[in-house]
C-alpha cells in the first residue's frame, strides 16, 4: 500500500474526538510488588499521577504470577516479601524468559540485597525511602534502555517521539493524537521496525478490558496511517503490526 501524499495528511486534521477516546492515556504499565501497604499505596498513587498504569501485588506468589502472565513495561520489586521472596520471584521471571526490566527496592544499607538482586537479574535498584520523582526517572530510563534506545527521542523516518515529554512530531510539527491513537503509536514506535503482536497492542490500548471491540483497533490504525504518512504501519494478517519508515523520504 502506498502512503498518501503530504497534503492529504494535513487535510485529515483536526481530529474529531469521540467519547471512547476520553480515557486517560497511559504512558507505561507497571507491576509493583510490595507488601508494605502504606508504601505500595503511596508509590501507586504517585505513579498514577504521572499517567502510569499500576498493578499491585502484595506478596511474592501474586507478583510472580502477574509478572509471568501480564504485559508490563517494567516491574518494581521489593525483596522482603511474604509467601515468596523477591529474589526468587525475579529468578522465576528470568527462568520464564520474561524480558521485563526490573527495578529492585532495597532497605537502606541493604548492600547484600543489591548484590543478590543483580545476580538474580535486576536492572536497577532504588534505596527506600522512595522519592516518586526519582522512581519515575529511573523507570523511564529502564524502559528506554530495554527497548534499545539510549536517548529519550526515538525517530522513525520523519516521525519523532519524545518519550520523556510523551509527544510526537512529524516533519518537526506537533502531531495531534487522540488518547487511543497515542497509546497505539507509542507502543509501535518503542518497537519500531519489528512486529508488535496484536494481542500485546489490545492489552496495552484497552488496559485488559475484555469487552474491547477488536474492530476498533483497525479503526485506530487506519486513522493513524493517515496522520503519520509517509511512515507506514504494516499489518500482518492476524499477527500484528509493524511501524516502518521503509520507503519514507
Ligand atoms: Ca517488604
Amino acid at each position: 500500500m502506498r502512503a498518501p501524499m503530504q497534503a492529504e495528511r494535513k487535510r485529515s486534521s483536526p481530529v474529531k474526538l469521540e467519547p471512547i477516546e476520553l480515557a486517560p492515556r497511559v504512558e507505561m504499565k507497571i507491576l509493583l510488588v510490595e507488601d508494605d501497604k502504606a508504601l505500595a499505596d503511596a508509590i501507586a498513587a504517585g505513579l498514577r499521577g504521572e499517567r502510569f498504569s499500576v498493578d499491585v501485588a502484595r506478596n511474592g506468589e501474586d507478583g510472580r504470577h502477574l509478572g509471568e502472565t501480564g504485559l508490563y513495561d517494567a516491574a518494581i520489586l521489593d525483596l522482603g516479601l511474604p509467601k515468596l521472596d523477591g529474589t526468587s520471584v525475579l529468578k522465576s521471571w528470568r527462568a520464564a524468559e520474561r524480558p521485563i526490566p526490573v527495578l529492585v527496592l532495597t532497605a537502606r544499607d541493604g548492600w547484600s540485597d543489591k548484590v543478590e538482586g543483580f545476580k538474580a537479574g535486576a536492572d536497577d535498584y532504588l534505596v527506600k525511602p522512595v522519592r516518586i520523582e526519582e522512581l519515575v526517572m529511573r523507570l523511564r530510563a529502564l524502559v528506554r534502555r530495554a527497548h534499545g534506545h539510549a536517548a529519550s527521542r526515538i525517530s522513525c523516518g520523519p516521525l519523532l517521539f519524545d518519550s520523556g515529554l510523551g509527544v510526537f512530531e512529524l516533519d518537526g510539527l506537533p502531531l495531534k493524537l487522540t488518547a487511543f491513537e497515542w497509546r497505539v503509536l507509542s507502543c509501535l514506535v518503542m518497537r519500531k521496525e519489528s512486529l508488535v503482536p496484536r494481542a500485546d497492542l489490545m492489552e496495552r490500548v484497552y488496559d485488559g478490558d475484555a469487552d474491547a471491540d477488536p474492530n476498533s483497533m483497525e479503526v485506530i490504525i487506519a486513522r493513524l496511517r493517515k496522520k503519520i504518512a509517509p511512515v507506514r504501519i504494516e499489518a500482518t494478517r492476524g499477527l500484528g503490526y509493524r511501524l516502518t519508515s521503509e520507503g519514507a523520504t
